[in-house]
């Protein structure tokens, strides 16, 4: 295998993939250079903050990089595989150089001295670090000096992390400057107007970014002196003016420091700083970047795109980074410095104007990104600048892109010969995948955000709020659209749920009850949405200063969790060649088997249709959501005898059987797991008034005894109260008229001709002996219903695996008679393993991540040291006690790619997930089995060469 291949596995996930923390341990692991021993340690976050005092990781220990550590490295010290030392950006630098591209001389202060600072915790930079000797080489390499006024040499200092950070951390330009120096520049250069321009720049940029400064004040200054000279342009103000502006802007911030040196110490101070900056810590935990890397600091010889007409600066890519199209792509302003382009304040030109303007130059930037593109093996964004008719490369790195230019440049490059299918199917971002499957919002539309919840069920949607269930079905009846926002949903939410387009909730988590059942449903959902004040009586939903009444409009955003005022853009979900491509290439790699969690036909329907190779989890309780269905379920609850039960089991029995025939007859030949019914009760006890007299009038009873009935049964905790198998165990009858109905929708198809493969599953399982007990009375009832429809089935039975004891006692759990396969419920394991309740964590979770005591929502992606640790420990006595047993995971993590990976390292046979995620778990069961067998062919090439290497010593 070629180092190229090596490169192309290793920088997927950090680029592309929005940075998969599994598949980034995998970069670190793979490094070329290895990290000072005993340096990578966790930080003490945000000690240098303004506003986050507080936030120090209560496990760091702190130890220091050891006093022999190379901290600073040129240009031609390092290559692009040292991003975990050098940052993505350094690396990049390193490599351009070696490839001759004209980059300016630089050099890299490493990841391991940012962390360094940290740990020192002295607010200084660390003792040991010192630049001199590569400053001293910037010069000679320039022919400048830095800080001498005859001939000044002025640097940019840039952040650069290990994993691509967009805009998140801190960079100054133009360091260097003092008032005897832009004296200088101006004598060196004889361009007045641009050599205060620049200082003005340098005085604004150090004083927000070192000094914490507000940047208000110095725009003011600006737009005052372009009102009084009626300018609306940067590129109309003169020498006079800039010079204006400095005088003001030194008013404003008379302390910017004037040697040069301190300004450097002040700028890679504040570029250590900004990796513990709000942004950034946000970022990474949207994107599973560790704490822990921290950022390199790049001090690069400054290239002027702001000299003058012959000057400029771009960005380009070597494609299309929304549509995918290969076609060299970007923008440039001319005159202009970098962030001129980012600010927006004159609009770039299309760089086919560059080719008409600067013929030469362009042929070479294209021929570079044509280089670039090739030796990466991936599309390419690339930063240039223009310095009086010479090109320089300032970045190169892996493009970012839309999930339909993933797709669209993974297949073309396989098409081309650039890339292997394995190669290219690692470069999908595989939770972006949402985009083919469902309406998304329009970039380009304008937005007002005036919520941001969870991203609980993807999908954009927009609507007229409302407040009820039903107000959301009689207005879904006379066609409009609507959005249900309740504080939380619950079953008979559920038509409401149905006739909405979306579903917007106050609280609930990643697994809370409408977002299970929205991701069911494909019904776009947020949900969490906490600082939503919903008031049902005033029918208002506030949210921060925007107050809406019923029937206003909002837009709601299943995919980021966002929320906007009033309608937004949105493109439908599209039939893709090129999606179906890579779908095919994962299907054709994966171990892992992907079924779905469907309580429906038609959700059985929509999985199958999507890729679903069975139903892992089908909920029967979900079968009961329908209000005539829910008022029986409800009767069955509140019965006071056994009779009274057996009366409206009789009803429920009725729709489970026709149910469960129609979902193995969507599922024909496919596996079909049915789960016992596992009602947590304060989803389906009737809680208002009305709902109690509907009761009491299905049942026939007195409303006082109803409520008498209710209050008993009201529990404490009801997600570790009476539900699960517990009800088997107090009330056989109920598990009887399950198992039967499950039996008897298999013989319906039998007998119809069919091949039905139903499974029952007994959920929130503690101990062997709740399976010893409930086993055989399942299978008593499937024999009997069998017998008596006089056909064979068989029907295999198995337990989910949902709390810390079964898993520590799994070996008694398959060894149990009749057991025959275990399914992870990671939701409940979750939340029975942290002790966070899965309704309520929402309430503090997001201070646990703000504070960095979580690094991710362990109800959307698995935690795979606690809760993994534990699925492991189950794994491993079961298979030592039964080693071919069936192995699968129901939770939400199932469709979720992080997670799927995991599971594919601990040799699951499948997961099972809602209908909407089955391409992503596809996806991403296909990326694991590619990455372990990339891992394995290095491995072998790495032996080989050892061996080569063995064999020519000894013939030496
Ligand atoms: C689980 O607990 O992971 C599970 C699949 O069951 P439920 O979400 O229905 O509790
Ligand atoms: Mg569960």
């Amino acid at each position: 295998m070629g180092s190229g291949t090596v490169e192309a596995f290793v920088s997927v996930p950090s680029k592309i993939v929005s940075v998969s923390t599994t598949a980034t341990t995998t970069v670190a692991g793979r490094n070329s250079v290895p990290p000072p021993s005993g340096s990578r340690r966790k930080l003490t976050r945000g000690m240098h903050m303004k506003s986050q005092a507080t936030q120090v990781k209560p496990d760091s220990p702190a130890s220091a990089s050891p006093g022999n550590t190379k901290r600073v490295y040129l240009l031609n010290e390092g290559n692009k595989d040292m991003k975990m030392l050098l940052g993505g950006k350094g690396a990049n630098l390193c490599e351009m150089a070696k490839l001759a591209l004209p980059v300016p001389p630089a050099f890299i202060i490493t990841t391991e001295t940012c962390l360094e600072y940290f740990s020192e915790g002295t607010g200084n930079l660390p003792k040991a670090l010192n630049y001199e000797a590569e400053l001293k080489t910037l010069e000679d390499d320039t022919g400048k000096t830095f800080g001498d006024p005859k001939n000044p040499l002025l640097v940019s200092v840039r952040s650069g992390a290990p994993a691509s950070m967009p805009g998140m951390m801190d960079t100054v330009l133009n360091l260097g400057l003092n008032d005897e120096i832009v004296q200088g520049i101006i004598d060196t250069t004889g361009n007045e107007r641009f050599a205060y321009d620049t200082y003005r720049r340098f005085l604004n940029m150090y004083s927000d970014v070192v000094m914490d400064m507000d940047k208000e004040p110095f725009e003011e200054v600006l737009d005052r002196i372009k009102a009084r000279k009626g300018v609306k342009l940067d590129l109309e103000m003169d020498a006079e003016d800039w010079k204006e502006v400095v005088g003001e802007f030194k008013k404003l911030n008379p302390n910017v420091p004037t040697d040069p040196r301190e300004q450097l110490r002040g700028a890679v101070l504040a570029v250590f700083r900004s990796w513990n900056n709000d942004r950034a810590i946000r970022y990474r935990s949207y994107n599973g970047i560790p704490d822990e890397w921290g950022t390199a600091v790049s001090v690069q010889a400054m290239a002027y795109g702001n000299m003058n007409d012959g000057c400029g600066t771009g960005v380009a890519f070597s494609r299309n980074p929304s549509t995918g199209e290969n076609k060299f792509f970007g923008e440039f302003l001319p005159n202009a410095a970098g962030e001129d382009v980012v600010a927006g304040i004159r609009t770039p030109q299309p760089l086919e104007e560059m080719a008409e303007k600067w013929p030469e130059v362009y042929s070479e930037l294209f021929s570079y990104q044509e280089k670039l593109e090739k030796y990466y093996g991936d599309m390419q964004d690339i930063e240039f600048t223009v310095e009086n008719g010479r090109l320089y490369m300032l970045q190169c790195r892996n493009g970012k892109r839309t999930a339909k230019a993933a797709v669209k440049i993974a297949v073309d490059m396989v098409k081309e010969g650039t890339l292997t299918e394995t190669d290219a199917l690692l470069r999908i971002p595989a939770n972006q995948m949402d985009f083919f499957l469902h309406p998304t919002l329009d970039p380009k539309a304008k937005k007002t955000l005036i919520g941001e919840g969870l991203p609980a069920s993807p999908g954009a949607a927009t609507g007229k709020i409302v407040f009820t269930p039903d107000d959301a079905e009689a207005m879904a009846n006379v066609g409009e659209d609507v959005i249900l926002v309740r504080k939380e949903t619950t079953p008979e939410d559920i038509h409401g749920m149905k006739s909405a387009q979306g579903v917007l909730t106050a609280l609930g988590g990643m697994t809370s009850h409408a977002a299970v059942v929205a991701r069911g449903m494909g019904r776009c959902c947020v949900s969490g949405c906490t600082a939503a004040e919903v008031n049902f009586s005033a029918k208002t939903l506030t949210l921060g200063d925007v107050v809406l009444k019923e029937h206003d409009v909002i837009t709601i955003d299943g995919s980021t969790g966002e929320v906007y005022l009033g309608a937004v853009d949105r493109r439908s979900a599209t039939e893709d060649v090129d999606f179906q491509t890579v779908l095919g290439w994962a299907d054709s790699m994966r171990k892992l088997k992907v079924f779905t969690n469907a309580d429906t036909p038609e959700q059985a329907a929509t999985a199958r249709g999507l890729g679903a190779q069975g139903v892992g989890l089908c909920r029967s309780e979900h079968m009961f959501f329908e209000p005539e269905r829910i008022s029986a379920m409800r009767a069955m609850i509140v019965s006071e005898s056994k009779e009274e039960r057996l009366e409206h089991l009789a009803t429920l029995s009725k729709f489970q059987r026709k149910d469960i025939e129609e979902i193995l007859t969507e599922m024909d030949g496919l596996p079909v797991t049915i789960r016992l019914l596992d009602p947590p009760l304060h989803e389906f006890l009737p809680h208002s008034e009305d709902e109690m007299k509907a009761l009491a009038d299905t049942v026939g009873k007195p409303l006082s005894v109803v409520k008498d009935r209710v209050a008993q049964l009201q529990e404490v905790n009801p997600m570790l109260g009476f539900r699960g198998c517990r009800l088997s165990v107090v009330y056989p009858e109920i598990t009887e008229m399950q198992a039967k109905a499950v039996a008897a929708g298999a013989a319906m198809c039998k007998k119809a001709g069919r091949n039905p493969k139903a499974e029952i599953m007994v959920p929130v399982v503690s101990t062997a002996r709740e399976l010893r007990l409930i086993v055989p009375r399942i299978q008593k009832a499937v024999a009997e219903e069998l017998e008596e429809a006089g056909v064979k089935v068989e029907i295999p039975i198995g337990t989910m695996m949902e709390l810390p004891r079964a898993c520590q006692t799994a070996d008694d759990i398959v060894a149990t008679e009749g057991v025959e396969f275990m399914s992870f419920g990671t939701n409940d394991l979750t939340q029975s393993v942290w002790g966070f309740s899965r309704d309520d964590a929402i309430k503090f979770i997001g201070r646990y991540s703000e504070q960095g005591l979580l690094d991710f929502d362990p109800f959307a992606r698995v935690d795979e040291k606690g809760v993994g640790g534990l699925i492991r420990t189950a794994l491993d006595k079961a298979r030592a006690q039964q080693p071919d047993t069936k192995v699968g995971i129901c939770g939400e993590h199932g469709g979720e790619p992080d997670s799927v990976q995991f599971f594919h390292s601990l040799d699951f046979d499948y997961v099972s997930c809602s209908p909407f995620r089955v391409p992503i778990a596809r996806i991403a069961a296909g990326q694991a089995a590619a990455s372990e067998s990339l891992k394995k062919a290095e491995k072998l090439y790495r032996e080989s060469i050892t061996n080569l290497k063995r064999k020519g010593k000894k013939s030496d």
